[in-house]
């Protein structure tokens, strides 16, 4: 069971914003109202489609997402957007974020040219500590979207875990892990969720 007492004071002294809702519909009602009218880019996230945000921002702001427009239009798009709305693929009990990529729009976007990022995290991706937070990522997160994508790689055929394979269609790229608010950002907001969302 995750602690969200502590997780939540160690992402604060980290710099970050961090907030705590019990579902995934209070979750959604406060996303919705404070990023209203704002430039925002959404990065690929099964959280994000869960909680029925881009129907609920677009329209009342720029808001873009290549997995609901054009993909290369909203991908070149959200380079210029001042939001950025994403998950993370674990958060440790400690405070640190991490997300692994393919083509690393969604990592690039939470580390440098936005001046906020906003993660949304279900207890689900909550892990005791850094290495807990990494090995879920590459084990559980990761297996899972490539098992989503129908990828031709080990950890869709075999059991799920990673087998660092070197397949062509591996969708492991790069791995990030944020410390702490970026300097040049001016708000990283986690937002942590008690329901299981996403991967
Ligand atoms: S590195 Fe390969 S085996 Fe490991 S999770 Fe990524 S795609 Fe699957």
């Amino acid at each position: 069971m995750a602690d969200i007492k502590k997780t939540l004071k160690a992402l604060r002294s980290r710099g970050f914003e961090a907030r705590y809702f019990e579902t995934a519909a209070e979750a959604a009602d406060y996303l919705a109202q404070e990023y209203a009218g704002r430039s925002v880019a959404f990065g690929g996230s099964k959280t994000l489609e869960a909680l029925g945000l881009f129907e609920r921002l677009n329209g009342t702001g720029s808001v873009v997402w290549h997995w609901k427009q054009d993909r290369e239009t909203a991908l070149a798009a959200a380079q210029q957007a001042e939001v950025y709305l994403t998950s993370a693929n674990a958060v440790a009990e400690t405070g640190e974020l991490v997300n692994i990529d393919g083509a690393g729009n969604r990592v690039s976007a939470t580390l440098y040219g936005k001046k906020e990022v906003c993660y949304v995290v279900g207890k689900n991706k909550l892990a005791p500590d850094y290495d807990a937070a990494v090995w879920r990522a590459r084990n559980v997160a990761a297996p899972l979207n490539a098992r989503r994508f129908g990828k031709n790689t080990p950890c869709v055929k075999g059991e799920l875990r990673c087998y660092d394979c070197k397949s062509p269609e591996r969708i492991c790229r790069a791995l990030v892990t944020v410390w702490g608010k970026m300097l040049d950002c001016e708000r990283v907001e986690v937002v942590l969720i008690g329901e299981d969302l996403g991967y």
